[in-house]
C-alpha cells in the first residue's frame, strides 16, 4: 500500500538569517528575498514542497529553514 504523503510546512527564522540570498538561488520557486535581502518563503509555498527544498535547507549557512510536519495549527 502507498504511504501517505505528510503535509510539510517550511519557515524561515527571520532572527536567525543573514540573508545569504541561498535559499533563493536553489530552490526560487519555494523561496525569495524580501527588500532588505533577508530570505522569504514564497506566499502560498509554505507547503515547501519541491524537489530543491532540501538542498536550500541544507544550503542555508545559518540553518535558518525550517522544514517539518505540518501540525493542525500551522495549518490554519
Ligand atoms: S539561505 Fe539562509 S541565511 Fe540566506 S537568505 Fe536564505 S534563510 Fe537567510
Amino acid at each position: 500500500m502507498a504511504k501517505e504523503a505528510v503535509p510539510m510546512r517550511v519557515s524561515i527564522d527571520s532572527d536567525v538569517c543573514i540573508g545569504a540570498g541561498q535559499c533563493a538561488l536553489t530552490s526560487p520557486d519555494v523561496f525569495t528575498q524580501d527588500d532588505d535581502g533577508f530570505g522569504t518563503v514564497v506566499p502560498g509555498r509554505e507547503d515547501g514542497t519541491g524537489p530543491l527544498v532540501r538542498e536550500a535547507v541544507r544550503a542555508c549557512p545559518v540553518q535558518a529553514i525550517t522544514l517539518h510536519e505540518a501540525t493542525e495549527e500551522s495549518r490554519a
